[in-house]
């Protein structure tokens, strides 16, 4: 937590007021730096407005007003709206006084670059600087914080950085940062995963799932997603958390950049595609560990439930319905005749 004496903090901005941003921008009011927030949806403002934020009517003010400007948003495309609109923050800097420009969403690094430039060509310096660690690394200011970009614009930051994560890794130049994200969104994707493997498996066998998160959790297998997964999964709790549809977004940005460097990455495209089937079942507002209802639907079996039980909501239609040994599905008997 920053430490700095009463006056010396710089004003930060804040535009993008999520389920992460909110919870970032209310540790830096914690942390005693003024703050002055932004946000599409006015309203989402109105808690941290009565902590003591201040409100500015649009992006540009608040690279105006603030030292220290960050964003916080869905997708490339909302950040590129959010910098070059008119009243965008690129509008608001001033060569002579320009803030350090953060950018802590999940974007495609080449996004970055390009809003990296344009900002240098009007005097800012702008860092790429997306986060790992989720809602509640957001919550208790203990993200992991990946920059690329210049390293003294990093030191002007930092201590802004550090009021809302523990590690603040300079990882490049521009577009590093969200390089590094896309690889820690490979590994967050297969291990969920993984770990929706496992439990279908273990439970269909007849095991209890808590048990084996429990095991799991004291070995090899243990990590960051399964301990803080496992519970909700155990639990059915699909309440977002992250989305599912931000996590696709981070898969196609790394399957994008992938195909661009000629890289085969076997195991995300997979993943993606389960990412793809909840999405078409509607959930994409759900969080991302709906991803093991995609494999309890292949495996027929709800984790958690008696052994064959399926889900009543995930329950086939009678054609899909499992055949036994004795009745082949009803596609092959019509090719056999
Ligand atoms: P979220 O809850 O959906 O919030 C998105 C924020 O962006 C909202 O404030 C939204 O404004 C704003 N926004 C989106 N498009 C906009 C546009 N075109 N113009 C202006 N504002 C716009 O998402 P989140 O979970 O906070 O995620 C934010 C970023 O962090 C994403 O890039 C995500 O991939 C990344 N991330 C998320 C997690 C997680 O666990 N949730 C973890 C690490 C990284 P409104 O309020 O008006 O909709």
């Amino acid at each position: 937590m920053v430490r700095n004496e009463p006056g010396t903090r710089p004003v930060v901005g804040f535009v993008g007021l999520g389920i992460m941003g909110a919870p970032m921008a209310r540790n830096l009011l914690l942390a005693g730096f003024p703050l002055v927030v932004w946000n599409r949806t006015a309203a989402r403002a109105d808690a941290l407005a009565a902590e003591g934020a201040q409100r500015a009517v649009s992006p540009r003010e608040v690279a105006e007003r603030a030292q220290i400007a960050i964003t916080m948003l869905s997708d490339s495309p909302d950040v590129e709206e959010i910098y070059r609109a008119p009243q965008g923050l690129l509008a608001g800097v001033t060569s002579h006084d320009a803030p350090v420009l953060v950018d802590m969403s999940t974007i495609a690094p080449r996004v970055a670059r390009e809003l990296a430039a344009e900002a240098a060509a009007l005097g800012a310096a702008m860092l790429d600087a997306p986060v790992s660690g989720g809602d509640v690394g957001a919550r208790e200011g203990t993200l992991s914080i990946m920059v690329g970009g210049d390293a003294a614009a990093l030191e002007r930051a930092r201590p802004v950085l550090e009021a809302l994560g523990t590690r603040v890794t300079h990882v490049g130049a521009s577009g590093a940062g969200q390089v590094v994200k896309a690889c820690n969104q490979i590994v967050v994707a297969l291990t969920l995963e993984a770990l929706g493997e496992a439990l279908v498996l273990g439970s269909k066998a007849g095991v209890d799932p808590h048990a084996i998160v429990e095991a799991l959790g004291g070995g090899l297998a243990a990590s960051r997603v399964l301990e803080v997964r496992g519970p909700k999964l155990l639990a059915r709790d699909f309440e977002p958390g992250f989305k599912l549809d931000l996590h696709a977004k981070d898969l196609a940005i790394v399957l994008a950049t992938a195909r661009e460097l000629g890289v085969a990455l076997p195991g995300t495209a997979v993943v993606e595609q389960l990412f793809h089937a909840e999405r078409s079942r509607g959930r994409g507002e759900a969080d991302n560990s709906t991803i093991v209802r995609a494999l309890e639907a292949l495996a027929q079996h709800t984790i958690g439930a008696d052994a064959g039980a399926a889900d009543a909501a995930d329950t086939p239609s009678s054609d899909m319905r499992p055949t036994s040994d004795a009745e082949p599905p009803r596609v092959l008997r019509e090719r056999e005749q």
